[in-house]
């Protein structure tokens, strides 16, 4: 059984393909800059980056781009299929499933004019995703295929945790409500740390830490996400590379004002230009804002503080969310590599029976227990594998049908 796993964005194509059977990755890849000139495509068969391959041509959308990605795997020097009817299916990453989508599914006209009614709620995202999809049913109109949902494990959030303090109907008339993302790798981790417990996951108290460019906490209790600190859009919680986390609302119409901003400058402020950017003014790259901290940069210092110190208060909120706490899990490429900012979020977590342990903490990408031996909670750090998860749910739903 064979799953191709793509991840459509606005200019780019992520792709894996899977042997489900043999629990490999048999080629992985990225399709960059469509609809834009220098299109190109870099192609890693069989997981050896060193059978790297770079290929070029004109992608003016994403159907061409499916199809050159298709190519790819079929080629007769660095492909690994013989035959496009050797993918059984199809699974798609995708963004926003609103109130609608708290599982996977396979996709179908039905289920295809529902993605296109969340669209209004990830206009960056979504239509991407789509445009993934009707490519993929023109040039393998037989394969199954399946949506995977970035906002579906945060679907069991219970309304106190998802319900914002504004006037309900604004909830009734537009959906405003908590939703959170990164969902598959929440899930991902939170049952990888259960497994390396060695417990099953009903009975336990997870937080899970993704932290990459976008960071997102989530309080995992038997299994369900129960409450997650990334909202409405991409913005809340701890401070991201560069967007702002959780702010004052009274902050947006008084920047507004004092310097004449719409809302789309505004938005541009607080998504782009905001976190460890904004504060420290080096730039949004952990590994760069670490350098200059360690030369002394003192704006920098002040950015790594203040993203440790917001990490840690949501660890401690999700304690008290959960009404207890197991593990912590640290993922994504700030949390699988920042040993450094790893051991500033854990100072004072003590109480919690949170002890990392200052040697296993030196550890980047591995999935391995860093709390000290005997601690009341354990701290692991877990590589994500969003595309492992979602080929995962793409077997499934299929071997079903
Ligand atoms: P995305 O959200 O775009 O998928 P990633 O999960 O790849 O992002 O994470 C990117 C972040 O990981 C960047 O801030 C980068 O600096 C950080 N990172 C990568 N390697 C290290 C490292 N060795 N130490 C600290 N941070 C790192």
């Amino acid at each position: 059984m064979k799953v191709l796993v793509l991840n459509c964005g606005s200019s780019s194509i992520k792709y894996q393909l899977f042997d489900m059977t043999q629990n490999i990755v048999m080629a992985q890849g990225v399709l960059e800059r469509i609809g834009i000139n220098g299109s190109h495509l870099t192609h890693i068969p069989n997981g050896d980056s060193a059978t790297k391959v770079e290929i070029t041509g004109e992608v003016p959308d994403h159907r061409v781009g499916i199809q050159m990605v298709v190519d790819a795997l079929l080629d007769d020097k660095h492909g690994v299929i013989a035959d496009m009817d050797e993918i059984n299916a199809v699974g798609h990453r995708i963004v926003h499933g609103a109130e609608r989508f708290s599982d996977s599914f396979i996709i179908n006209d039905e289920i295809m004019k529902t993605l296109h009614e969340c669209s209004e709620l990830a206009p960056l995202h979504n239509p991407a995703n789509i445009t993934g999809v009707e490519a993929c049913s023109e040039l393998m109109p037989d394969i199954p295929q399946v949506a995977v949902f970035d906002t579906a494990f945060h679907q069991s959030v219970p309304e106190e945790a998802y319900i914002y303090g504004l006037p309900y109907r604004y909830y009734e008339k537009y959906g405003i409500r908590r939703y959170g993302f990164h969902g598959t790798s929440h899930k991902y981790v939170a049952q990888r740390c259960a497994l390396l417990m060695g417990q099953p996951e009903n009975g336990l108290k997870i937080v899970t830490c993704h932290l990459g460019n976008g960071c997102s906490i989530t309080a995992v209790k038997n299994g369900k996400s129960v409450d997650t600190s990334l909202g409405f859009g991409t913005i809340a919680g701890p401070i991201m590379g560069t967007r702002c986390g959780d702010i004052d609302p009274a902050i947006i119409p008084f920047l507004m004002d004092k310097e004449e901003l719409n809302p789309h400058e505004l938005n541009n402020i607080l998504y782009k230009e905001s976190g460890l950017l904004g504060i420290s003014g080096v730039g949004s790259d952990m590994r760069d804002v670490e350098k200059a901290a360690e030369g002394g940069n003192k704006r920098a210092q002040l950015a790594l503080k203040v993203f440790a110190y917001m990490n840690r208060k949501f660890i401690g909120a999700y304690a008290a969310a959960m009404g207890g706490i197991d593990a912590i899990v640290f993922t994504a490429g700030i949390g699988e590599n920042g040993i450094s900012i790893r051991e500033m979020i854990c100072q004072g977590l003590e109480f919690l029976g949170a002890e990392l342990d200052l040697e296993k903490n030196q550890v980047r990408g591995q999935e391995v227990e860093i709390s000290r031996d005997g601690a009341a909670t354990k701290i692991f750090v877990i590589p994500t594998n969003e595309e492992l998860m979602i080929a995962q749910d793409t077997l499934k739903l299929v071997q079903a049908l």
